[in-house]
């Protein structure tokens, strides 16, 4: 039997405008090139969203203030006909020393457990050097986005000697990269 391909999508600055702690849903605002990039991939890949939400532990904003937001993410997608299979958030802030947070691997490690993901053939997409650390600790390719965060952190990956396996700035043209490699 075969097993799953995956995308795990980190979500501010990959998926939606990275607009520092949103969670309200009128600041909920796809980037570019997501949904026709996603279409692409899903003939081919399962999605998974996994992101920092150090907001909830700052108390920024709730749990459920976090929920209402993802599922409208989650509904519009689904609208699209683009299903994300779960999302796993982290709502810790570093010094809580938890074992979910990006870059460390336990979400990675429970998507395979969970689900039959070949992990070598999955990608991981991110803005952020801890996303492209999380994929490679996890053990899969990486795409590292210029269109959040990315451009402000590229010198970080660098000098933390961190190389993705692609780097795009854009979800669409990454989205093409991507293709080449199966
Ligand atoms: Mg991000
Ligand atoms: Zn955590």
């Amino acid at each position: 039997m075969t097993k799953n391909r995956a995308i795990i999508l980190d979500r501010d600055g990959v998926l939606i405008e990275d607009k520092d702690y949103a969670y309200r849903i009128e600041d909920l605002e796809l980037l570019p090139g997501v949904i026709e990039g996603l279409k692409i991939l899903k003939e081919k890949f399962i999605f998974f969203i996994v992101t920092n939400q150090s907001g909830i532990g700052r108390g920024y904003y709730t749990e459920e203030d976090f929920h209402k937001f993802n599922d409208h993410l989650i509904k519009l997608l689904k609208n699209e006909s683009i299903d994300i299979i779960k999302t796993y958030f982290c709502p810790h802030l570093t010094e809580d020393y938890c074992e979910c947070k990006k870059p460390k691997t336990k979400f990675i490690k429970e998507i395979i457990k969970e689900f039959d993901v070949n992990l070598k053939e999955s990608w991981m997409f991110g803005d952020h050097p801890s996303d492209i650390q999380f994929g490679i600790n996890g053990g899969c390719r990486t795409v590292f986005l210029t269109s959040g965060h990315g451009e402000k952190h590229i010198d970080e990956l660098k000098t933390l000697k961190i190389k993705p396996t692609i780097i795009s700035s854009d979800f669409l043209s990454a989205v093409k990269e991507v293709l080449n490699f199966i």
